[in-house]
């Protein structure tokens, strides 16, 4: 068994090397991809609770491999931080969501769309300089999501960088609260209007002891720093009963819905507006 183990060892550290080694191969094709039209924006709605609709959505970034197919951001985002192509990176999706965000006001839907920016971005003067003469003056409506480890590596200036977004009115929600080590009460120091409690704490939320009490303290403190929450990964009807009950204002997973491409994530927002005119009591229950 022992021998097994150490099999499995090797089989493990080889795979990681193997990832290692292709990653900057990866990474090292990503302007010629962005150049290509390769990357994609996925919506994924964030549901009112009490009014029952879309309050918002999370943008999500995808790449269409000529050969390897579909990637999704955990295979390329961290590589992309360390080679410094996030800039570029996630300037392209900022414009690629006021591009499709236009698409929906056209069609009557005036929806804000938040961006995930990295924390490395956070420190980053030039980035944050070339976002706000982006934003500032725009009719779009960006918001952005931003994990706590990222404010921890330099708050000092990460501080200063989110407070010129709320000075241009971009509200900025904590992504993934709860996976790092901070404190609720450290980050209301940021001017954050929303925290998103990470989905490790949601998947099993209706499974676990310990989870509906981490979650409701949660949900009740961050309320009392006025902040709105969110929960991720809402899988389940269960969970969405108890998050709801619990008074979490905004509901987000596979259970209200995938993320969706820009045509199909119009098309859901259709039917929703369809439903609210006879509303059957919960948040579109599908995949
Ligand atoms: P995140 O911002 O916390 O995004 C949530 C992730 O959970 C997404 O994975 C989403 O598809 C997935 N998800 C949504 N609902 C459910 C659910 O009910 N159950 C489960 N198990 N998962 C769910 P995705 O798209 O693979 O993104 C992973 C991470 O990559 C994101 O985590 C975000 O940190 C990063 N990312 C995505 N797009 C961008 C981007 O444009 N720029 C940057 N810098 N990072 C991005
Ligand atoms: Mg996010
Ligand atoms: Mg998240
Ligand atoms: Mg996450």
């Amino acid at each position: 068994d022992q021998a097994r183990e150490e099999n499995r060892a090797v089989l493990l550290d080889l795979s990681r090397e193997e990832l290692q080694s292709h990653r900057p191969a990866l990474v090292r094709e990503l302007p010629r991809a962005i150049a290509a039209g390769e990357l994609f924006m996925q919506y994924q709605p964030k549901v009112h609770v009490r009014r029952q609709e879309i309050a918002s959505a999370e943008a999500l970034v995808r790449w269409d491999h000529p050969t390897r197919g579909l990637i999704l951001p955990g295979e390329f985002i961290s590589a992309a931080e360390a080679a410094g192509s996030i800039c570029a990176l996630t300037l392209w999706c900022i414009k690629q969501v006021i591009h499709d965000q236009r698409i929906f006001a056209e069609r009557g839907y005036d929806i804000p769309v938040f961006v995930n920016i990295s924390g490395v971005l956070l420190a980053d003067s030039e980035f944050v300089a070339q976002v706000c003469a982006l934003l500032e003056g725009s009719s779009a409506k960006i918001g952005f999501e931003i994990t706590e480890t990222a404010v921890i590596r330099d708050p000092a200036i990460a501080l200063k960088h989110l407070q010129q977004f709320a000075d241009i009115g971009v509200p900025v929600a904590i992504d993934d609260y709860g996976a790092g080590l901070s404190s609720l009460a450290y980050l209301k120091q940021l001017p954050a209007s929303e925290l998103k409690i990470d989905k490790m704490f949601i998947t099993q939320l209706t499974s676990s002891n310990r989870d509906p009490l981490i979650v409701r303290s949660t949900i009740d403190l961050a309320h009392a720093m006025e902040m709105e929450v969110t929960a991720e990964g809402v899988e389940t009807p269960a969970a969405l009963a108890l998050l709801s009950v619990m008074g979490c204002d905004l509901v987000q997973g596979y259970l209200i819905s995938r993320p969706l491409g820009r045509d199909a994530f119009l098309a859901y927002v259709e039917e929703e507006a369809h439903r609210k005119i006879a509303p059957v009591g919960l948040p579109n229950l599908r995949n």
